[in-house]
């Protein structure tokens, strides 16, 4: 075997190795396999990554979010991706669960085509979360409540938490803060 021989050897194994271990970088962030539609960074040539795309709007809803990403399937479907950088909870909070099914429906209303599920992506484990028609309807019990609270002039503290307090922006305002 010439030297020629073992050089073209040598990258393709290079070559393979390379792809077995993108492969499992990918797996092991959770995404489902298929091409991504768009992300809210890019890579500029120095490796910053800064925030791309326009929010996705919903006239039906009167919503605006933006998921991180967006996975184009095989089948065609779309997938909403969110990702957390907190470690992931036994099961997704009932609010990423909802902010999940948000996106799913801004996806339905621009896209025209409803996902099937979306996939809440935390530090170190990625939930798969059925867009199921009971989770769609607690979306909008949840945004009907927002809407009648938004009308309703004063509201009343709903919880006892003095650290949310602490961290809350609206402290400065707020008449009724702990602490
Ligand atoms: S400061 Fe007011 S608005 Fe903020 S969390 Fe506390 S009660 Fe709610």
């Amino acid at each position: 075997m010439d030297n020629m021989l073992l050089l073209v050897l040598g990258f393709i194994m290079l070559a393979a190795a390379v792809w077995i271990k993108a492969n499992r970088l990918w797996a092991k962030t959770g995404l489902p396999g298929g091409q991504v539609v768009y992300d809210d960074v890019i890579q500029t040539e120095n490796g910053d990554w800064y925030p791309q795309r326009e929010p996705l709007y919903s006239q039906q809803l009167q919503l605006v979010g933006r998921p991180d990403y967006l996975v184009r399937e095989h089948d065609g479907s779309l997938t909403p991706v969110e990702v957390k950088s907190s470690p992931a909870p036994q099961q997704p909070y009932e609010g990423h669960l909802l902010q999940l099914a948000a996106y799913c429906v801004l996806v339905e209303e621009n896209f025209g085509v409803r996902p099937q599920y979306g996939i809440i992506q935390y530090r170190n484990q990625a939930f798969a979360v059925e867009f199921s028609p009971d989770l769609e309807e607690d979306l909008y019990n949840l945004l009907v409540e927002m809407r009648e609270d938004l009308y309703a002039g004063e509201l009343d503290r709903d919880h006892n938490d003095w650290r949310r307090c602490g961290r809350c922006s609206m402290r400065g305002q707020c008449v009724q803060r702990l602490g």
